[in-house]
């Protein structure tokens, strides 16, 4: 049992750079609800390879807009012997998600809770993030 519910715990979703030693820390509950899901769904542990981002650490980053990460709407996920296509097509059905990413060659999920107005979906390919279309979804098999 966690501290946030079944499976997650505070220290799953903290900040892991130098700046702030991970004192600092958001988490949106929501989204540990919709871990929670995925975890039950899966059967097996997801692992939280990002969660909260600190101010240092978002600036360090360099990146114009704000992240969700910086308010703990985000997470990046993985999880052992499923593939991150496997995971992006569960999660694109829980309607809380409005941001959703693939990252196929760091081998994670991006997912937040963003408003639904702003809904997006996407891919990383190399340093470029595209727009989830018809033919990218037939190429990675989403
Ligand atoms: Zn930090």
């Amino acid at each position: 049992m966690g501290d946030l519910s079944e499976h997650f715990s505070h220290k799953d979703f903290i900040c892991r750079c130098n700046s702030c030693r991970g004192k600092e820390f958001k988490i949106h509950l929501g989204l540990v609800g919709i871990l929670e899901e995925i975890t039950e769904h899966f059967k097996k542990p997801v692992k939280i390879v990002a969660g909260f981002w600190c101010d240092d650490y978002h600036e360090s980053l360099k990146r114009e807009k704000r992240s969700p990460h910086n308010t703990g709407k985000a997470v990046h996920i993985s999880m052992e012997e499923v593939p991150p296509s496997e995971i992006f097509k569960f999660v694109e059905k829980i309607p809380e998600v409005n941001g959703l990413g693939l990252y196929p060659k760091e081998g994670f999920v991006h997912i937040d809770t963003r408003p639904k107005e702003k809904r997006a979906l996407w891919i990383k390919e190399g340093n470029n993030y595209s727009a989830l279309t018809e033919e990218k979804r037939k190429y990675y098999n989403l």
